[in-house]
């Protein structure tokens, strides 16, 4: 019996999926992919005569019904996910209907959409001295979210934070990052569609970026990216500093 591949599409530009992504999806017999993020560009990579399915409109049992045939009959099954699986995937519960198959699944990483934001505005996360840590998270929405990581609760960090699945709510993302503790001033970049061609940045601060997300019409497919990381304060790191010596460098 054949295994799953559970394949990271990277955020987006349909080059910023791996090597290894591409070639599983260039022998693919079965490729189950997630129209709503995925390029659909990247279904060019596919053989002719594979059998493309959307999973959009499909249910687990029935994903799981195509993995399980592919499976048995030692087809190349690719399950295609934008950015990397492992980041607000929905993997868990196909793993785990898998295992109760008998089906191995293998995951290859992809490019997630918070790295394609970054690559979008030429930023680093880990600023030395201003921020050496990235929170990745969400606001509660349909999908609860544990009490002890409410957006408001990371705020009192005040460090880089990427936020998923929130655009939509950006008043309500505004409001608990300010309870918390953020000031006003805050840097904030609110990047929709990273990477695609009709890539759209909207940059302000926790002041003002709730009203300029709107006037953009944004509303899904976006990343808010907060934090003193996008300011104008920064530091050299001690890396590259010529009078700090390392193991592979010694000071002068
Ligand atoms: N596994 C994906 C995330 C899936 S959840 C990843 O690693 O990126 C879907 C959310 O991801 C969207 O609501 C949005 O917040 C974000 N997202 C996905 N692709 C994006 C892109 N190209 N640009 C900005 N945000 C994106």
């Amino acid at each position: 019996m054949e295994k799953i591949y559970f394949v990271g599409a990277g955020p987006g530009d349909k080059d910023l999926i791996t090597l290894k992504g591409y070639k599983l999806l260039s022998q693919a017999d079965i490729v189950i992919y997630a129209g709503s993020l995925v390029n659909p560009d990247l279904l060019d990579y596919c053989k002719s005569g594979a059998r493309l399915y959307d999973s959009a409109g499909m249910n687990l049992e029935e994903i799981i019904d195509l993995m399980r045939e592919g499976a048995e009959k030692d087809l190349l099954v690719v399950r295609l996910q934008t950015g990397d699986i492992s980041i607000y995937g929905s993997i868990r519960e196909q793993a785990e209907e898998l295992k109760k198959l008998n089906i191995g699944y293998e995951s290859v990483p992809g490019v997630s959409s918070f790295l394609g934001a970054a690559g979008a505005l030429g930023i680093e996360y880990t600023v030395p001295e201003v921020s050496q840590s990235l929170i990745i998270t969400r606001i509660e929405g349909r999908t609860p979210v544990p009490k002890l990581e409410s957006l408001k609760s990371f705020a009192s960090h005040q460090t880089s934070m990427a936020i998923f699945l929130s655009v939509q709510n950006i008043d309500g993302v505004v409001d608990q990052l300010l309870e918390g503790g953020y000031p006003a001033d805050t840097p904030v970049a609110v990047v929709y569609k990273a990477t695609w061609p009709d890539q759209d940045l909207v940059r302000g601060t926790l002041e003002d970026i709730a009203g300029k997300v709107k006037e953009a019409g944004i509303k899904k497919t976006a990343l808010i990216l907060v934090g003193r990381f996008l300011g104008h304060e920064y530091n050299y790191s001690k890396l590259y500093d010529k009078y700090f010596g390392h193991e592979y460098r010694d000071s002068i």
